[in-house]
Order: C-alpha cells, then sequence, then structure tokens
C-alpha cells in the first residue's frame, strides 16, 4: 500500500469501540460539498452535482485524481449560479455535462486547448436530449446572463456546447462555431434558433 492513509482523527475509545471521524477535505459546508476518497460529493447548486461536473472517463481510465481545488470549485459553483442552473431552468430538461472540471493531466489526456477553462473549473461541455449544438447555444445566449465563451461543435467535433464563465476578469460574451473542418469561427444565434428544437 503506497501513499498516506487517510487522514483520520481518534476521537475517543468508549467501551472498546473506536470513535473516528474521517478528517474530509474543505468543501464549502453552504452546498453540502464533502471529499470522501479524492471525490467531492452533493450538490453545486440547484441542479448539477459535484459528481457530474467532475466526471472523466479519461481520468477513471488512468487513474488520474480529477478532484477540483478549492480555487477551481469556487469558479465550479459561480458557473453553474450563473449560467447552468439558470439554464436547466429555462429548459425545463435534463442538462447534460460531457465534460466538466479537467486536472491539467486530464486535460492533457483529451488533448485540451493547454489554456483551456476546464483546468480552472471555468467552463463546461453541454448537451440536451433532442436539440442540436447550435439550438441549445442560442438558448445560452438568450438567457441574456453573462457568459465569457458560448461555442458550439459540429457533431464531427463531439455536437456539444462549450460554456465558460470567470469571476477573474470581465466576461467577453465572445459566441463561436467549431466547424467540422476545424478551427472557430464567428457566429451568433439565429433569431428564432432557440425557439426550434
Ligand atoms: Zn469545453
Amino acid at each position: 500500500m503506497k501513499g498516506a492513509p487517510p487522514a483520520l482523527l481518534i476521537l475517543g475509545v468508549a467501551g472498546g469501540a473506536l470513535l473516528l471521524l474521517a478528517a474530509a477535505g474543505g468543501g464549502s459546508p453552504a452546498t453540502g460539498a464533502r471529499r470522501v476518497g479524492g471525490f467531492v460529493h452533493g450538490q453545486i447548486g440547484r441542479f448539477f452535482s459535484w459528481a457530474e461536473l467532475t466526471a472523466s472517463g479519461a481520468a477513471a481510465r488512468l487513474g488520474i485524481d480529477n478532484t477540483p481545488t478549492p480555487e477551481a470549485r469556487r469558479a465550479m459553483q459561480a458557473l453553474v449560479a450563473t449560467v447552468l442552473d439558470p439554464l436547466r431552468a429555462h429548459l425545463g430538461r435534463p442538462v447534460r455535462i460531457t465534460s466538466g472540471f479537467r486536472a491539467p493531466p486530464v486535460n492533457r489526456a483529451v488533448s485540451g486547448s493547454p489554456t483551456s477553462q476546464h483546468m480552472s473549473g471555468e467552463a463546461a461541455d453541454i448537451k440536451a436530449d433532442g436539440m442540436s449544438a447550435e439550438a441549445l447555444a442560442a438558448v445560452v445566449v438568450g438567457l441574456g446572463v453573462p457568459f465569457d465563451q458560448v461555442i458550439w461543435y459540429a457533431p464531427e467535433r463531439g455536437g456539444h456546447v462549450h460554456v465558460s464563465y470567470t469571476t477573474t476578469r470581465k466576461n467577453r460574451g465572445e459566441t463561436l462555431h467549431a466547424p467540422a473542418a476545424g478551427g472557430y469561427v464567428g457566429w451568433r444565434p439565429r433569431r428564432g434558433a432557440s425557439a426550434s428544437s
């Protein structure tokens, strides 16, 4: 067994039974977050869980710890409160997180941008069943909430919407499309696009 055992506080011995309290890591009590075995449990906001925003197939496959730092956790809370919860409430249907927080080794494993906002907890990739990525992106923009980037990806590149929000500088409100051919092009939602699904 390599590495340090989980930190335990021995509270006392009563009737031969050890009373142990796991020294859980610094989750915010306000959102019920707690860390157990490297994972963060509980809800981030109204609709989303830490598990959804930290799940990573690459991390699981490669055995990489994808636990967000306290700074990343605060960024994720802000992203959920400002964009994802209002979006979910507006849509009235599930918003699936296909990629949320990525620890730097996870981001490298999935060939993410070296400056990806996923590494700081500021970005999530989302899908909504029955909606095209373009229509979902148009709904996000139409919410009127601040965002840094909304990028909808062609089906050939995942068919998801990348949305980010930052608290460290002004949000750019940038809207882009990632076409099948590669790269990024400017994009604005068409009028009425958000009404269709
Ligand atoms: Zn993304």
